[in-house]
């Protein structure tokens, strides 16, 4: 952090959806200045909407808005990631931090790509768009205490931030939380569907789906007892839930779930 205890300059080298939740969320939280944010990618129109949006510089060479910053951030696709490394090797400071959220790229691949090896991996999720993302990162050794703290205030300015100390558990993240927000949309979609067969409107079957999922993750959380002793709880003897919680098992929900997941984990780790 820079002796006020806010952020130094970031460059975003992809200025898309991930990036501009970044840059709302440490503008929100009063980080940094925008005038130390340059967000750099391929589309002028992009930048300008940037800039007008939120104040910050733009620029639509790589180099450039690396050789800036202290903090580079690399929010590209992962199938661009092979085109933007040589060009940004030898424009970042040497003793700047590289913290990566392009999905399934090693850190091996980035420290020989860019030379440079202080550098954080790291998972956000989509829900980072209003703050109430998860990140789960890693970071090498050759990352300061200081720079971890900066990172740390980036990813809180996305919601909350979890490390791990080794790099297979973004693999593991990607699966989970990463793709998890989809597997929530499809869940809730099937119940409002449900919802709209009963004979709901649409708009009132969201609406009391929308609650119900909300409020049983804060309940959950807050709570602290197991999901188990949760769904016990609304499980009464001959009752509705145990007739649901039947068909749902029946279906293999479970299993499902376990198995999606797990075949996301395997993509991922092909994907690397
Ligand atoms: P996006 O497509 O919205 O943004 C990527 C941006 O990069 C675009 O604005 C594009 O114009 C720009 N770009 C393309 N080529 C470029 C180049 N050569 N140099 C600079 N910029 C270039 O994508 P996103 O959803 O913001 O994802 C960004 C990264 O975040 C990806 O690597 C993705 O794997 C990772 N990620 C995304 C999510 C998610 O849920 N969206 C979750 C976790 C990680």
């Amino acid at each position: 952090m820079s002796v006020d205890g806010r952020l130094p300059r970031i460059a975003f080298i992809g200025s898309g959806v991930m990036a501009e939740a970044m840059i709302r969320g440490l503008l929100r939280d009063n980080l940094i200045d925008p005038q130390d944010i340059i967000a750099s990618g391929p589309r002028p129109e992009r930048g300008q909407e940037l800039r007008s949006r939120y104040g910050v510089r733009a620029t639509v060479h790589n180099p450039e808005a690396a050789a800036e910053a202290e903090i580079v951030v690399l929010s590209v696709k992962p199938q661009v990631i092979p085109r933007v490394l040589p060009e940004l090797r030898g424009h970042i400071r040497p003793q700047a931090l590289v913290f990566s959220i392009a999905a399934g790229v090693r850190i091996a691949t980035l420290r020989e790509g860019l030379g440079v090896s202080a550098i954080i991996r790291a998972m956000p999720n989509t829900p980072a768009q209003i703050g109430q993302g998860v990140t789960v990162w890693t970071a090498t050794e050759e990352v300061t205490p200081r720079q971890r703290e900066q990172a740390i205030l980036l990813m809180r300015a996305m919601g909350e931030e979890v490390y791990v100390d080794d790099e297979r558990y973004l693999d593991m993240a990607t699966a989970l939380t990463g793709t998890g927000p989809a597997y929530v949309f499809l869940f809730m979609e099937a119940m409002v569907d449900a919802g709209v067969h009963l004979g709901f409107s649409r708009r009132v079957a969201e609406q009391l789906v929308y609650q119900t999922v909300i409020g049983s993750a804060l309940y959950a959380r807050q709570s602290g007892l197991h999901l188990a002793a949760l769904r016990n709880q609304v499980t009464s003897p001959g009752g509705t839930t145990a007739e649901a919680l039947y068909h749902l098992e029946k279906g293999g929900f479970r299993t499902v779930i376990s198995r999606a997941i797990w075949a996301a984990y395997v993509r991922s780790r092909q994907l690397g």
